[in-house]
């Protein structure tokens, strides 16, 4: 396990009256060239699902992916989960949330844009619509300007910067209005919450479990977080979560 080099402490394993919410992107997974290319490892899932037993069900991703991709990139497992930065939640889905009809040629026109600077990509989430540059550096600043440019045509609509991306969605949801929705229900209610993530979007979840006396761990070394925690890379979240399955479900992880 390499040294973790940020300012912040590793977090403690947990204990079995956690709440434990997991960021995706760049925390669980490392990033890949494009959002389809991420590779989930089958150890991985192992240790999701002990630990989700050993918690008592509380355990759920939260990411800015749909549910849908969200079950898909992770089966078997369908895990507790905040999808679209908190638009959709598993169990409470915000389903009166449709995209308004402008969004339609607001997608056309984004395209027409990325297609101009090869390797920018606009992923297309129904009811948000992302826009990314990690393979296009020279789109940053167009994609910026056509974001804001287009605003004005989606009532209701506010931009979320994330790393070498910005999306266009709904105003007034976010991660940590997820997770604090989760956090009133069943299995969820009472516990300590934790939540780990490496983004910009992550920390309304940070505010939302320091403001609960709960945990938060930034995943990189990034100087403007509210954690309180940090683990290094996603290969480090992995090793955590590994030796913290062994630790709350010693038993089963033995027998696996
Ligand atoms: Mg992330």
């Amino acid at each position: 396990m390499s040294a973790d080099p940020s300012r912040l402490p590793r977090p403690p394993l947990p204990s079995a009256d956690w709440a434990l919410f997991l960021d995706v992107d760049g925390t669980l997974l490392d990033f890949s060239c494009t959002p389809d290319g991420v590779h989930v490892p089958m150890d991985l899932l192992g240790d999701l699902r002990r630990l989700h037993a050993a918690l008592g069900g509380a355990l759920a991703l939260v990411s800015g992916r749909r549910l849908e991709t969200l079950d898909a990139l992770f089966s078997p497992l369908q895990l507790p989960a905040i999808g679209l930065h908190g638009l959709q939640r598993r169990g409470a889905n915000d389903a009166g949330h449709a995209p308004p009809h402008e969004l339609a040629s607001v997608l056309a026109a984004a395209r027409d844009l990325a297609a101009k600077y090869p390797g920018a990509l606009v992923e297309d989430k129904g009811i948000t619509l992302a826009l990314h540059w990690r393979n296009a550096p020279a789109a940053e600043e167009p994609l910026h300007e056509f974001a804001n440019s287009v605003l004005i045509d989606l009532p209701g609509y506010a931009l979320q910067p994330g790393r070498d991306v910005i999306e266009l969605r709904p105003d007034g949801h976010d991660k940590g209005d997820g997770i604090a929705a989760l956090l009133d229900t069943a299995p969820f209610r009472g516990r300590m919450p934790v939540f780990i993530g490496d983004d910009y979007t992550d920390e309304h979840g940070f505010d939302a479990v320091n403001a609960r006396h709960g945990l938060s761990v930034l995943v990189g070394t990034r100087a403007d977080s509210a954690a309180t925690h940090a683990l290094h890379d996603p290969l480090s979240v992995r090793a955590w979560l590994r030796d913290a399955a062994h630790a709350l479900a010693p038993e089963v992880a033995a027998a696996t």
